[in-house]
This record gives C-alpha cells, structure tokens and sequence, in this order.
C-alpha cells in the first residue's frame, strides 16, 4: 500500500489539495487528486519540484502536464520500489546460499574428521561404539539439514530471479507501442522527464523532432487501414533505423512521432530531420495482395532545442509548432522552431 495517512491526516489534505486543483485547467479527475494529494502530503519530493517549476513560470497544470506529471513521478514509483526490492531481496539470499554452503562444506569435514576419530575410538575401546554412532547420526543429520536449507534458498533465488525478470519484462511491455515497437507515449512521457532533469547545457541538446505523416487520412481512405497499419511501421523503421545511443524515437499517437536526442545540437538536428524526410520520401510500399508499390509517402517535421528552465510541455509545444508550420507550408519539409 503506498498511502499511509490516516482519515484524520487524508482529510486535512483534501480541502487544499482540492483548492490547489481548482485552480489548474486540467480535469479534477482521480489522476489530477494522486497529484496534488502527493503535494500536499509533501510525500514526493521529485513531484514538488516539478509542480513547483510550473507554478513558477505562472502555468497552469493543463491534462497534458498533469498526466505528465503523474506517469513520471506517481505511476512508475511502485515498478521502482519492486524493482529495488527484488534487487535487494535477490543479493541477500545469494549471501545466505554461499554461506550455508560454507556451512555444509564445514559439517562435512567436521564429520569426516569424527567418523576417523570414531574408528579409532572404538577399536581401542568397543564400549563406546552406541556413543560414537549417536554422535556421527547427528552430525550426519546436521550436515543433511544445512544441505536442504541450501537447496531451498537455491529454489527461491531462482523464483526471485524470474520474478525480477517479469518485473522488467512488463515494465518494457507498458512503454512499447504495440503496432511498431517504438517507444509508447507514456514511455516518451517518462524519458523527457528523465532527460530534461539530466539535461548538461553545454552537449548542446536537448533536441527534439516531431514528425507527422502528411495526408495520412487519405492513404487509410484509399487503400485501407491493414495497409494504412504498414505504412506507419515503415515510417517507425526509418525512425528506429536513425536513432542512436541514448535517443529515444517513439509513437506519440496515431500517424505523430517524436525523436528525442538528448545530447543533439539544433543543426544536427535539423540534419537528421532532413536525412529522415528523404528516407520517408524514397520509401516504398507493397500491396502484400499484388505486390503494387506505394510510392509518395512523406513526412512533415518540427525541430525545436531546449530552452533551459522551460517545462517539458512547453518543450514539444515548440517542436509542435514547427512541424505545424512545415504542413501549412506546403507538408514533407522540415521547420525549426525558433530559439
Ligand atoms: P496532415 O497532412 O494534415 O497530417 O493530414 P492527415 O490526413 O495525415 O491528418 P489527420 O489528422 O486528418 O488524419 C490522421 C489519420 O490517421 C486519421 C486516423 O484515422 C489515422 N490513424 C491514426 N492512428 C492510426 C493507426 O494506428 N492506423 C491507421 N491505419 N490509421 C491511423
Ligand atoms: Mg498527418
Ligand atoms: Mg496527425
């Protein structure tokens, strides 16, 4: 459970979380409330920062920024608390499974070095031979005990393992896009946060591009949507095919993209912007049916860099722009928002 107040403590919140929401433009749906509820309670630091940088530059908290907010800072940090935890939980019982080897190991020699004993004992001494076999069962028994131990730890450290391995798995599963396998929404949501808190001034970046595909309605009104489906995973391809390092190319809905370059200046940039649009302009796609080749497929482009100290909605709002700019100028071309 993540929330620990009382009903006392809960509804001291309620009444300024609610006056704090109110004043945002976005919805006051449940989403909205886990937000300011958490900055209320004072809970998440990372969160008051972020909240806090907006308020600063006099915005108010739209959906966009308000999911935003929420899929950064809320939704991921209990994947995060299981994920340390399996981490954790994983190291120690390697630990626990490398010392009682160590421990079956001694018993081991220590009983070797009774049952000699023993043998000599008893030869020189055959009264003592029940004492002797009691105290070799026992030891025999001990040594049993610390083997079984080993072997459980051995069993739960491999279900921990796996554990961890799903863990990752479905937190890769809930940021992949289903149709292209790019980066999803909520993925790119996350990354831009992550990267604008790292952002190092001097690289030069962040760059960002947004890519739309031009007259995309069309293309699904004429030839179908499975056909329409291919299209946008060759475009993905040709986004995957140019991203590199730490660059993040994802689906920002539909028929939109987003390259994020962390470490990119604008120039190169817009470079990329152009190298892609080429790309997308060459490309050509078969009908599976007849084999027929689509040819004039094209993209429009916005680039925009980071304006440092402006929040990530502002950030694709620019790239945003741009690319609105290179539709209304006649589509497949690319437009850099100004600095
Ligand atoms: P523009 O050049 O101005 O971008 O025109 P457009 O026709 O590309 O833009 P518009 O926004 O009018 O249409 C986008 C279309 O993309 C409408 C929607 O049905 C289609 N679309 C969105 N997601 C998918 C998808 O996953 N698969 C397919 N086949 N079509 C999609
Ligand atoms: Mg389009
Ligand atoms: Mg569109």
């Amino acid at each position: 459970m993540k929330y620990h107040d009382s009903v006392a403590k809960s509804t001291e919140y309620l009444g300024p979380a609610l006056s704090l929401m109110a004043k945002q433009t976005a919805a006051m749906d449940p989403v909205s409330y886990a937000v300011w509820y958490e900055y209320v309670a004072g809970i998440n630091p990372a969160l008051k920062i972020a909240i806090d940088e907006h308020l600063r530059n006099g915005e108010m908290l739209d959906e966009t920024a308000t999911y935003d907010i929420f899929n950064s800072h809320v939704a991921g940090i209990d994947e995060e608390v299981a994920q340390r935890f399996s981490d954790g939980l994983q190291k120690v019982m390697a630990e626990m499974s490398s010392s009682a080897a160590q421990a079956g190991d001694q018993a081991g020699q220590f009983g070797n070095a009774l049952e000699k004993w023993c043998a000599d004992q008893v030869s020189s001494n055959p009264g003592k031979h029940r004492d002797v076999e009691t105290i070799l069962g026992l030891t025999r028994n001990m040594q049993g005990s610390i083997a079984s131990l080993k072997g459980h730890l051995d069993d739960s450290r491999l279900e921990v393992e796996q554990l961890r391995q799903e863990v990752g798995k479905a937190r890769q599963d809930a940021i992949a896009d289903g149709l292209t396998g790019l980066t999803n929404r909520r993925g790119f949501d996350a990354g831009i946060a992550a990267c604008l808190s790292a952002a190092d001034p001097g690289s030069g970046g962040p760059s960002l591009l947004m890519a739309d595909i031009d007259h995309f309605k069309q293309v699904n009104d004429t030839y179908g949507h499975v056909f329409g489906d291919k299209v946008i995973r060759a475009v993905a391809q040709i986004l995957k095919d140019h991203v590199k390092g730490g660059d993040m190319a994802a689906r920002y809905g539909g028929e939109e993209f987003v390259v994020l370059l962390p470490d990119t200046s604008t120039e190169e940039a817009r470079q990329l912007a152009e190298k892609i649009r080429t790309m997308v302009e060459r490309v050509r796609i078969k009908r599976t049916a007849d084999n027929w080749a689509m040819a004039n497929i094209s993209v429009s482009l916005g680039v925009a860099s980071f304006r440092p100290g402006e929040s990530a909605t502002a950030f694709v709002a620019r790239a945003d722009v741009a690319l609105y700019a290179s539709k209304n100028a006649g589509r497949n071309r690319v437009t850099v928002a100004q600095a």
